[in-house]
This record gives C-alpha cells, sequence and structure tokens, in this order.
C-alpha cells in the first residue's frame, strides 16, 4: 500500500478522508481520540504544502434527501473547532458535502491550509447499496481535489462512496493511521508469541461470533465479558434472570464453545456476576454467583471472583487483544469489571492491542494512559473484521494502484 509519503502534495488539494467519528452527548465531544489519531497525518500533509480538504462522517443522520439529513444533523461544527484548537490554525467548515460550498472552500484553500466538508453521511449517496449512487457522489468528491488520501480506519469496513468508490478516481495513498493500524493488526495475526489471549467483550453475541470462530483458529484462550458473556452462560445452562440475552444465538454459541473444546481453546465465563435492580446508575445491587443468579436482577458489571479469575488468565499471557467493555462502564458503580481488565492487561508486557469505539472511550475515561498499552485502534468494526481475515473494503481500494 502506498503511503502519504510517496505522494507529491505541495500546492495540490488532498481529499483526506478520516475518522472523526466521536461520541458526543449534546454537541459536546466526551472522547477525542480518533480527533488526536488523526493529527499526524494532517499535520505532515499540511507542513508539506498541501491544501487539506477533510472529508469525514459522524453519527448516523436519518432521512431519504440530503435536505432531511441536513437539517437533522449532526454537523461536523464541534469536531471542526476541536480540530482547529488542537491543530492550532484556522478550520473552515463546508456548508455542505459535495456541492457550491465546498467548491469555494477548496478553492479558497492556500498551501498548508485546512478545511472540511460537511458529514459525509448528510449524502444518501454514501451509504447506498446502489453502485450507481455511490458513483454519482464519489465523481462529485473526486472533483473537489487533486488527491486522495484514506486515513479512516475506522470506516475501512464500510462499502461506502468516500471509502470505497472514491480512491479508484484520483491519485491516492494510506494515512499514517491506517498503516499503523494495519500494521498492528498484521502483528497479531502472523505468528503471534503465546500465549495469546483474547478478550472480547461489549453488549452483543451476534456482533462478535464470526471473529470469534475465526480466533478459535489463533488464540490460545478466549476470556468472554461483559453484555455478551449472559448468552454464552445460558448456553451452559446458568439462569441470567433480566440480564441481557441473545437467546436466539444460544444454539450457535454452544456450537463455538463445542467447536473450541474440540480444539483445546480455553474459553473463560464469569463466575461472578452483579446483579442489578434495573438498568441505571444509582440501580441497588449485589454479587452473585452465576450458579444462582436471581430471576429478577440485571447484570451490569462483572463480580470480584471473575475480576480475579480473568486477571489470573491474563497473567502469563503474551500476545493480547481486547474488544468490548467488560461491563456498564458508563455507569461508574458498574465499572469495576472493565477496570479490572484494562489493569490486568496493561501489566502484560507483550503485545497488547484494545480495540473499539467504546472501548478505547472506556480506558481513556477510567483514566488510564495511551501508554499502558502497545496500541488503542480506533476501528472496533473494522479491526474485529480484519481478524476475522475478510477484506476491508477501503483497504482493497487504497491497495488498488492501477
Ligand atoms: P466496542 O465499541 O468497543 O466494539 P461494543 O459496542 O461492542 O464495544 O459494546 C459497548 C457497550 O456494551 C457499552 O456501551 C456497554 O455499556 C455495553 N455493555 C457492556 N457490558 C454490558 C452489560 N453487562 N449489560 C449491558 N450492556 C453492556
Ligand atoms: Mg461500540
Amino acid at each position: 500500500m502506498r503511503g502519504i509519503d510517496d505522494l507529491e502534495v505541495s500546492g495540490r488539494v488532498v481529499l483526506l478522508r478520516a475518522d472523526l467519528n466521536v461520541p458526543l452527548d449534546g454537541a459536546e465531544i466526551t472522547d477525542d481520540g480518533r480527533i488526536r489519531a488523526s493529527l499526524p497525518t494532517i499535520t505532515k500533509l499540511a507542513d508539506r504544502g498541501a491544501r487539506v480538504l477533510i472529508c469525514a462522517h459522524l453519527g448516523r443522520p436519518r432521512g431519504s434527501s440530503y435536505a432531511e439529513r441536513a437539517a437533522g444533523g449532526p454537523s461536523l461544527a464541534p469536531v471542526a473547532a476541536r480540530l482547529a484548537d488542537l491543530l492550532g490554525s484556522e478550520v473552515t467548515l463546508a456548508g455542505d458535502v459535495a456541492g457550491p460550498a465546498a467548491a469555494a472552500v477548496a478553492a479558497g484553500l492556500a498551501d498548508g491550509q485546512v478545511g472540511m466538508l460537511e458529514n459525509v453521511r448528510f449524502e444518501p449517496g454514501e451509504t447506498s447499496k446502489d453502485d450507481a449512487r455511490r458513483a454519482e457522489l464519489a465523481a462529485r468528491l473526486a472533483a473537489l481535489a487533486q488527491l486522495y488520501v484514506g486515513d479512516g480506519f475506522g470506516a475501512m469496513h464500510r462499502k461506502h462512496a468516500s471509502v470505497y468508490d472514491l480512491p479508484g478516481l484520483l491519485p491516492h495513498a494510506a494515512g499514517y493511521l491506517v498503516l499503523a493500524e494495519v500494521a498492528m493488526l498484521r502483528r497479531l495475526t502472523q505468528d503471534p508469541a503465546r500465549p495469546y489471549v483474547v478478550v472480547l467483550g461489549g453488549a452483543k453475541p451476534s456482533d462478535k461470533l464470526a471473529v470469534i470462530e475465526n480466533l478459535l483458529d489463533q488464540a490460545d484462550r478466549l476470556i468472554i465479558a461483559g453484555g455478551m458473556s449472559y448468552t454464552f452462560l445460558k448456553a451452559r445452562g446458568h439462569e441470567v434472570g433480566q440480564s441481557l440475552l441473545e437467546a436466539d444465538m444460544i444454539p450457535q454459541v454452544a456450537a463455538v464453545l463445542a467447536e473450541a473444546a474440540g480444539r483445546g481453546v480455553e474459553i473463560v465465563l464469569p463466575v461472578d456476576l452483579v446483579g442489578a435492580t434495573g438498568y441505571a446508575p444509582d440501580a441497588e445491587h449485589q454479587v452473585f454467583p452465576v450458579t444462582g443468579f436471581p430471576a429478577d436482577r440485571e447484570s451490569l458489571d462483572m463480580g470480584p471472583a471473575t475480576r480475579e479469575l480473568f486477571a489470573s488468565k491474563l497473567a502469563d499471557a503474551q500476545t493480547v487483544f481486547w474488544n468490548g467493555p467488560a461491563g456498564v462502564f458508563e455507569f461508574p458503580a458498574f465499572a469495576a469489571g472493565t477496570r479490572a481488565v484494562a489493569e490486568a492487561i496493561s501489566r502484560v508486557r507483550g503485545l497488547t492491542v484494545v480495540g473499539g469505539g467504546d472501548s478505547a472511550a472506556a480506558v481513556r475515561a477510567l483514566g488510564f494512559a495511551d501508554d499502558s498499552f502497545t496500541h488503542i485502534s480506533t476501528g472496533g468494526g473494522a479491526s474485529l473484521e480484519y481478524l476475522e481475515g475478510r477484506d476491508l473494503p477501503g483497504l482493497v481500494a487504497l491497495e488498488d494502484n492501477g
């Protein structure tokens, strides 16, 4: 894959597809990790005299037309403002994505200046399944620039106009973030030091069963945490009360458990759970063993015996990949499990990779320094699909230099 050092960028408009999809509380950015992760490429392009035109998405705009989506938002305005703060220079936000306002911003950029297009998902063509609709948007975006740089790792698994169709229309290269993310994931898939331990948490097994099946080939031990662990516990015959459950996934989960046993891959499940009276930050709660979880309680975190068990299962690891919080860490009363997993992984001296939007936000919210881990990936779905062994459309498009 060509990198930005291979492009002659001075004086040219470079359309930079970045992943600036940060979590928002209203218009307030609650974690700016993805903006910070994009800085090296932006700064390098600007320093080399490029006219940097950033294209990014934010949230899930709704509606069938551009007008409806743009009216509903979210606008990239708070992101452009935060980026300007971090860069210490102005970032002009266009009033549209690929219309007259975008063309005016592109034309007005001086060498080394940075501009931004509005939320690319205001354009229904961005995420369209219809090749012609995506191509139409890609052509309008291509007309704004002379070069394309793909650095939005978190969106690389999407077959979207600005990720998949646009690179083919302009000379293109990968940004530093994408190159770094791919290098890390490659280390996980090519001969990782053993034991290789994977911790998977988060809300739903349906999101992650495919990667689990693939990891049975690679990992020595799989620790299942968080919301998805209840379906696994249920498949092993435990009652989980009102906890998050994907009942229709039980047969598939049972098959995965059997497959793991056959291959000698150890699967580690919680042994105790924090059972709350409801899904609320101040819900009353108590610890129960998984063998006696009450029917009227909902688990929002794992218990102290599980924290210890998981830590012991991570202590000898030489390679760790972790995706998905181990509890509802957004509620401080239920963050202990996620904190314990993060602590145990931070003590591992081998390669440790944390992937996932919520997981990355969780470790930062809990106060872990970025150097507590070898790498905090900006991509959740993208990292998982890479580990599943699937081709990521955005990477495929960047690799094609024909
Ligand atoms: P990532 O974005 O890192 O890939 P996911 O999106 O899969 O992670 O999952 C994150 C969400 O899972 C968090 O919002 C968290 O609150 C939720 N979660 C974790 N454990 C539980 C649980 N026990 N019950 C309900 N939700 C949970
Ligand atoms: Mg998530």
